[in-house]
């Protein structure tokens, strides 16, 4: 796979000049103008199996915004799918507008785009999509996973993921400190949302002192007090002294204004493509010396979830048990660039681009 560039490699800023250079397969445009769709589907790398990744629904600032998210989230889905042992390909779509759009006939006239790739794209629940709007989806179009458990779907995939990130961060606690134990450690959780709240049940239970911030005030004030958790304005994160930050909310939060701020040993958090620049922000952390738990490795259970649902015959506590393994390849993730003295997320990224590498060599015969 090495003909896949880094993020920082793609210096046309054109859409196939981005598709080209990232590796893109496919990208697809969907428009439905009774509904006001304006949907993108991304399809990174099939190597593995089918694309496999969520739909995100956001209020984009313009178009190129939603271009550049789903060409990074669905490329971070093929190295997620890889790193995690799992034969399915990278993919993900966003839907530009807002909650209030999602009507039956919106998210059926989606799942008509979803079906009309034939099964190279499978979608499954992100910010904005619950397992409701799934079973709409799931009207049109087999292709999609995260139903509900009652209907015989893995349900919400956020507390899988929260379990996982949980674990991740818990392998770099070992790796910094030397024992896995989270109690007393000051930790940020960045997005009071799904895998956020979870995450911070999780960190509640090992007694470790927990702060929580959101941009929604409402969202926050009401997170905080079912949780317990100490309430933080979303502008003092980058400078708040703090162990571990753990970012749940949107990603490119590691850039060149946070990072030179930041006074934690760790980050370690849920949300997707959390490095602005992946080389370069990779490096700067290394500068530093805080240790990076890659994004995609660590918020690898909510695909895991979804994964084990696409593969018949749910049960979370398959997928639970998969996701485990994220602590174990965490730690060697960890071992691997401290050997190397690299920059962790490239040494993940290594790891990932080699596996794809060897099964595509696997299916050169039948
Ligand atoms: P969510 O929409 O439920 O929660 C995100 C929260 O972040 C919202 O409450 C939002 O208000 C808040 N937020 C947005 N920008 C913020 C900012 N600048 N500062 C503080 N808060 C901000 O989404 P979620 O499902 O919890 O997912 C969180 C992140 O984890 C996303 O990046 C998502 O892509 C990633 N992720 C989620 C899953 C999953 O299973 N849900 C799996 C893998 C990765």
């Amino acid at each position: 796979m090495s003909e896949i560039k880094t993020i920082e490699q793609v210096k046309d800023g054109s859409v196939y000049g981005q598709i080209m250079q990232m590796g893109h397969e496919q990208l697809v445009f969907c428009h439905d103008e009774p509904t006001g769709l304006k949907a993108l589907i991304a399809i990174h790398n099939t190597v593995l199996g089918p694309a496999l990744g969520g739909t995100r629904l956001w209020h984009y600032s313009d178009e190129a915004a939603a271009v550049t998210d789903v060409l990074r989230l669905s490329r971070g889905m093929t190295f997620k799918a890889a790193i995690s042992g799992l034969n399915i390909g990278g993919g993900k779509a966003v839907i530009i507008g807002n909650p209030k759009m999602k009507t039956e006939a919106f998210l059926r006239r989606f799942g008509r785009f979803i079906h009309s790739l034939g099964g190279r794209y499978i979608t499954a629940e992100d910010v904005n999509f619950t397992t409701s709007d799934i079973e709409y989806i799931a009207m049109e179009t087999p292709f999609v996973t995260g139903k509900p458990e009652i209907k015989g779907g893995g349900g919400d995939p956020s507390p899988v993921t929260a379990y996982g990130t949980y674990l991740g961060m818990k392998a770099a606690a070992k790796f910094a400190y030397g024992k896995d134990s989270l109690q007393g450690k000051r930790i940020l959780v960045q997005g009071a949302g799904q895998v956020g709240t979870h995450l911070v049940s999780h960190l509640n239970r090992e007694g470790a002192v927990v702060f929580l911030t959101d941009i929604f005030e409402d969202k926050l004030l009401s997170a905080a007090k079912t949780t317990g958790a100490q309430v933080i304005q979303p502008s003092d994160v980058y400078e708040f002294p703090m162990d571990i930050y753990a970012p749940c909310a949107l990603g490119a939060t590691l850039n060149d204004q946070t990072i030179p701020h930041l006074t934690c040993d760790i980050v370690a958090g849920a949300a997707n493509n959390q490095l602005e620049e992946e080389g370069r922000h990779g490096h700067l952390l290394k500068d530093r010396g805080i240790l990076y738990a890659p994004d995609f490795l660590i918020n690898a259970g909510g695909l895991i979830n979804v994964y084990t649902e696409y593969l018949g015959n749910y049960k979370r506590e398959i997928a639970m048990k998969q996701t485990e393994a994220i602590y174990d390849t965490t730690t060697s993730v960890l071992l691997e660039a401290q050997e190397k003295a690299l920059p962790i997320q490239d040494v993940a990224n290594e790891i990932a681009r080699k596996r794809i590498d060897q099964i595509a060599g696997v299916k050169l015969s039948y």
